[in-house]
């Protein structure tokens, strides 16, 4: 009793194609920026170890995070 092709219009195939072949979209560098307290070099948070986020008491987000010059845990303000 009929295959399962009939019920697939020709768009559908295509579409289908698309999604498999798309380029892979890569996440953007994230914006936000921390500060590395051994070179005092801003970098963006995408480019260090994450460890912990924590808020300061004006709520502030501070990232603790591995550092990618000396290796050190560091903490910084995020600046975003
Ligand atoms: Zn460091």
């Amino acid at each position: 009793m009929g295959g399962n092709y009939e019920d697939l219009a020709p768009e559908d195939f295509l579409r289908m194609e698309e999604e498999a072949n798309g380029p892979p979209s890569p996440p953007p560098p994230s914006p936000i920026r921390v500060r590395l307290a051994c070179s005092g070099d801003m970098v963006s948070e995408s480019n260090v170890k994450f460890e912990g986020i924590e808020e300061d008491i004006e709520g502030r987000d501070i990232l603790t995070f591995g550092c990618p010059e000396c290796g050190e845990i560091h903490r910084s303000l995020r600046f975003g």
